[in-house]
């Protein structure tokens, strides 16, 4: 059961076909994993389509949408949740950007336990990419520019603000500073959604940055 999950607000987005390229595939991604929001998307989805039937005049109370998503929290997930396949190793939103093997890709090492790749750029500026951590590996503290969503594909990594696993949803604000560690048994490999980089900030500027060069 994943642990971390994407803001309501992008919940709705998503339902609504409104969210940025970018972030709708870490969104399809991180559903493929969490059952949790798998259901609070498709009470959504079916509280919009009743609404749309009855063409209601009066608008939802601003608090509607708080307290489904507070009822389904307090509820326990259904077992009876349809299961995405699995006999694919990545998700299709994923998937569906990816050659047939990794090494295919063309990937960047900024440091020894790092490496990165650039997937696509959508048509907002987002960058959709992969980071690879060697098991055990940390990256030196460092802050993002701007909003950085990423999603744990396989393995884990921890920083101070947390431990992350298969499926979690990560989002950093630009002012949050972090150093990323691997977990020591696996790899880990991320997929991370950017805002493109304008520039390089400094020393560690390819560490912020490095889908600048990709
Ligand atoms: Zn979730």
């Amino acid at each position: 059961m994943t642990q971390w999950h994407p803001h309501p607000d992008q919940l709705v987005e998503f339902a609504a076909g409104s969210c940025r390229p970018g972030i709708s595939i870490a969104v399809s991604v991180h559903l493929h994993y969490c059952s949790r929001c798998r259901q609070a998307l498709s009470e959504l989805e079916s509280t919009s389509a009743v609404l749309f039937e009855q063409q209601a005049p009066a608008p939802v109370a601003d608090t509607a949408f708080a307290s489904l998503m507070d009822r389904i929290a307090r509820e326990p997930a259904p077992a009876a949740a349809p299961e995405p396949q699995t006999e694919q190793r990545f998700p299709r939103a994923l998937a569906a950007l990816l050659p047939e093997s990794l090494d295919e890709l063309d990937w960047k090492q900024p440091m020894k336990n790092l490496r990165v790749t650039r997937l696509m750029k959508d048509d907002s500026g987002l960058i959709v990419g992969l980071h690879h951590m060697k098991a055990g590996g940390r990256v030196p503290n460092h802050q993002h520019r701007g909003e950085e969503i990423s999603v744990v594909l396989e393995g884990g990594f921890s920083d101070r603000l947390g431990s992350y696993g298969e499926g979690d949803f990560i989002r950093r604000s630009g002012r949050d500073t972090h150093s990323p560690q691997a977990d020591a048994h696996e790899d880990c490999l991320i997929l991370s959604v950017v805002e493109a980089p304008v520039k390089l900030t400094g020393p560690l500027g390819w560490i912020l940055n490095p889908f600048l060069k990709a």
